[in-house]
C-alpha cells in the first residue's frame, strides 16, 4: 500500500551508513559505472542525482535532504569505458560544511572527485560548466525524487538540454536485487515478522489505534530498524480503508483489524508487512471472505517465477477474489517493488509487463474491503530462479485475539 503516513521516527537517523565491510557488499563501488553505462544505454547525456534512494543506491551515501545543493554527476559512458566517448568521470557536488561527511561516507571511498562549494558560489553553474556542454542538445537524467527547486534551478542552469527521469536508466539496476540486498531484505522482513508477533498482546479492548501505532513504532525500532517509516491500525469499519493511518478509535470486542507496518534498517532497506487481527471472534461475513483471501495471496504467490510478467500476478491475486464475489472490493493493485524505497519498481499492476526476473523483490498483498470490515495479508517476496521467495514467513491465519 502507499504509506505517506509517516509515523515519527523514533531513533536519530543516522548518517554514517553501514560499516565499510558491508557498505562494500551492500553498495559495491562498480555501481558507478554499472550506472553510467545505464545511462548512455538510456539515451541520456549524464545522471544528476541528489539526496535519497536514488544516490544512496549508487554511492552509498545516505546525505542529508536540505535546500544546499548536493548533487552527483554521472557523465553517461557508451561501450564501457570513457576512451573515445567524450565522457568525463563522475562528480560529487557538496556544500562546504557537509564535505567531511561526505568523505567520511561510503562515496568518499570511490575514488570519485568530490567538490565543496561555498556558500556565495552557484553549485548549479558550477555542475552545468562541468559538463562541458556534452548534455547540450540532448537530456539529462534527475534523481525521480529531487526537488522542484532544484529541477528548476538546474532547467535554467542547463539551456538547451531536456530534463528526463533518472530511473530511465536506473530502474533496471534498482530492480534487481543483489545477493546482499537480498539478505538486508531478509533482515528487515524478520525484524517486522518480530513486531507482528507481539500486536497480539497489544489489541486489547478499550485501547485506541493511535496507542497501538505508537508500541508498534516503538517495536519497529527496538527490533532492529534505523526508523519506523508507517504503522496503519485499522480497526473496526476503518479495516475498510485501505489506507486508513491510526486514529483516536476505540478499540472493541468483535473489531476486525488491519495491521500494516514497516521501517528502513540501517541498511537503507525497508520492511512492509500486513497481518490481519480479530478482536474476538470476527463476523461470520469475514471468515468467509478471509479464506478466499488468503487463497489469492497463495495463487499470486505460487504464480512467481521469472519470465512471468508482473501484471500476471496480479490477475493470479485477482481471480479467486472475482469469482467469489468480491473484485469490486478488491480496489488497489496487487503490490509493489521494495528496497531503499518501500514502494519502487515493479509495480504488480495490470498494465506493466516488465518479465520477472531473479532478483526482483516485491510486496503480494491482496485485500478485500467490503464494508464495515475489512482484510489485507502482505507479504514482501523476491523472485527466485524455481520461484517466489517469501522474506515474511508468519502464518497468514486471520489471527484471532482473545478479548
Ligand atoms: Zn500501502
Ligand atoms: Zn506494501
Ligand atoms: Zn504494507
Amino acid at each position: 500500500m502507499a504509506h505517506n503516513d509517516t509515523v515519527q521516527a523514533a531513533a536519530a537517523a543516522g548518517t554514517a551508513g553501514p560499516v565499510p565491510a558491508a557498505a562494500e557488499r551492500l553498495y559495491p563501488a562498480e555501481r558507478l559505472d554499472r550506472a553510467a553505462d545505464a545511462a548512455a544505454r538510456a539515451g541520456l547525456a549524464a545522471l544528476l542525482l541528489t539526496p535519497g534512494p536514488d544516490l544512496r543506491y549508487v554511492s552509498g551515501y545516505d546525505a542529508h535532504e536540505t535546500e544546499r545543493l548536493t548533487c552527483l554527476a554521472i557523465p553517461a559512458r557508451a561501450g564501457g569505458g570513457t576512451a573515445g566517448t567524450g565522457a568525463a568521470a563522475p562528480f560529487l557536488v557538496v556544500p562546504r560544511l557537509e564535505l567531511p561527511a561526505a568523505q567520511a561516507s561510503p562515496a568518499g571511498s570511490l575514488g570519485l572527485e568530490i567538490i565543496a562549494w561555498d556558500e556565495t558560489d552557484d553549485p548549479y553553474a558550477l555542475v552545468a560548466s562541468r559538463l562541458h556542454g556534452s548534455a547540450r542538445g540532448r537530456a539529462i537524467g534527475l534523481s525521480d525524487r529531487m526537488w522542484a527547486l532544484m529541477v528548476l534551478a538546474f532547467r535554467d542552469a542547463l539551456p538547451g538540454t531536456g530534463l528526463a527521469l533518472a530511473s530511465a536508466a536506473l530502474r533496471g539496476l534498482r530492480q534487481v536485487k543483489s545477493d546482499a540486498e537480498v539478505a538486508a531484505l531478509r533482515a528487515a522482513g524478520e525484524a517486522i515478522d518480530r513486531v507482528h508477533r507481539k500486536v497480539p498482546g497489544w489489541l486489547r479492548p478499550g485501547r485506541t489505534e493511535a496507542e497501538v501505532a505508537a508500541d508498534i513504532a516503538d517495536a519497529i525500532v527496538a527490533e532492529g530498524h534505523a526508523r519506523a517509516d508507517f504503522a496503519i491500525v485499522a480497526s473496526g469499519p476503518n479495516a475498510a480503508s485501505p489506507h486508513h493511518a491510526a486514529s483516536g478509535r476505540v478499540l472493541q470486542r468483535g473489531d476486525v483489524v488491519v495491521v500494516d507496518i514497516g521501517g528502513t534498517m540501517p541498511s537503507g532497506y525497508c520492511s512492509d508487512c500486513t497481518r490481519t487481527y480479530s478482536i474476538g471472534e470476527p463476523p461470520a461475513e469475514v471468515r468467509a471472505y478471509y479464506e478466499v483471501l488468503q487463497s489469492a495471496q497463495q495463487a499470486a504467490c505460487e504464480a512467481v517465477r521469472p519470465g512471468v510478467a508482473a501484471e500476471d500476478i496480479d490477475a493470479a491475486a485477482r481471480e479467486p477474489i472475482a469469482r467469489a464475489g468480491y473484485g469490486d472490493h478488491f480496489v488497489h493493485r496487487t503490490g509493489h517493488g521494495i528496497g531503499l524505497e518501500t514502494h519502487e519498481d515493479p509495480y504488480i499492476v495490470l498494465g506493466n509487463k516488465t518479465p520477472l526476473q531473479p532478483g526482483m523483490a516485491f510486496s503480494i498483498e491482496p485485500g478485500i474491503y467490503p464494508g464495515p470490515h475489512g482484510a489485507r495479508i502482505e507479504d514482501i517476496v523476491v523472485c527466485g530462479h524455481d520461484g517466489a521467495i517469501r522474506l515474511n514467513t508468519l502464518d497468514r491465519g486471520l489471527v484471532v485475539v482473545e478479548a
